[in-house]
C-alpha cells in the first residue's frame, strides 16, 4: 500500500499533482477541500459549517474535518493506497492521521511531498484559477492572502511531523507540469515498499 500525503500551501499544484499519482500509482485521492466543497453544493448542515470559515480562508476545525474525512477512507476502495490532498493541515490533524492510517487500514504514511512555491507566484496562480473555478475564495486577493497566512500560522508546522519520522521530502513546485511529477514519482519510487 502507498500512502501519501501531498503537501504545500494553497496554489501549490496539490489537487494538479494528485491527478498524475492517481494514474500513476492506481491511488484514491482524498481531498478535503474538494469534500467540503461537494456538502456545500449539495447543502448540507456541514457543508453549511465549513462555508463560514472557507468564504474567510480560515480553516474548518480540526474536529469536523477529520470526522469527514474518515467517513471517506472507510469506503471500499481497489486503489493500491491513498493520496491525502489538503490533509493533515495542523499537527493534531497529522497525528490523527498516523492513527486513523493506522487503525482503519493496518498501514502506515509512506511519504510526505511538499511542494514549495513562493508566495508571489500562489497568489498569482489562485487569482488565476479563480476566473475559472467559480472558487470564492479564489477571486478576491485578501481572502487568498488569509488563506496563506492560515498556512504559516497553523499548517507549516506539520513538515515538522514528517520530518521526525523521515517521511518528508521537498519537491520545487514551480516549473512545467510533468517535470514536477517525475520528481514526485522519483522520490515515491525510492521508499515505496516493490
Ligand atoms: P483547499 O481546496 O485544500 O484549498 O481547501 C479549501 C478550504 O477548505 C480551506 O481554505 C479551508 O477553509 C478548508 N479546508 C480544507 N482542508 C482542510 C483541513 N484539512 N483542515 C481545515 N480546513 C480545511
Amino acid at each position: 500500500m502507498i500512502n501519501i500525503v501531498l503537501f504545500g500551501p494553497p496554489g501549490s499544484g496539490k489537487g494538479t499533482q494528485a491527478q498524475n499519482l492517481i494514474l500513476r500509482y492506481n491511488l484514491k485521492q482524498i481531498s478535503t477541500g474538494d469534500l467540503f466543497r461537494h456538502n456545500i453544493k449539495n447543502g448540507t448542515p456541514l457543508g453549511q459549517l465549513a462555508k463560514s470559515y472557507i468564504d474567510k480562508g480560515e480553516l474548518v476545525p480540526d474536529k469536523v474535518t477529520v470526522d469527514m474525512l474518515v467517513d471517506d477512507l472507510v469506503k471500499p476502495t481497489d486503489t493500491n493506497g491513498f493520496i491525502f490532498d489538503g490533509f493533515p493541515r495542523t499537527t493534531a490533524q497529522a497525528a490523527v492521521l498516523d492513527e486513523i492510517v493506522r487503525e482503519h487500514l493496518i498501514s502506515e504514511i509512506t511519504i510526505c511531498i511538499a511542494l514549495v512555491v513562493d508566495d508571489e507566484i500562489l497568489v498569482q496562480r489562485l487569482l488565476e484559477r479563480g476566473k475559472t473555478s467559480g472558487r470564492t475564495d479564489d477571486s478576491d486577493e485578501s481572502i487568498i492572502r488569509n488563506r496563506i497566512s492560515e498556512y504559516y500560522r497553523k499548517t507549516a508546522e506539520v513538515a515538522e511531523h514528517y520530518k521526525q519520522q523521515y517521511k518528508y521530502v521537498e519537491i520545487d513546485g514551480v516549473g512545467e507540469i510533468p517535470e514536477i511529477a517525475e520528481k514526485i514519482f522519483a522520490a515515491i519510487d525510492k521508499v515505496k515498499v516493490k
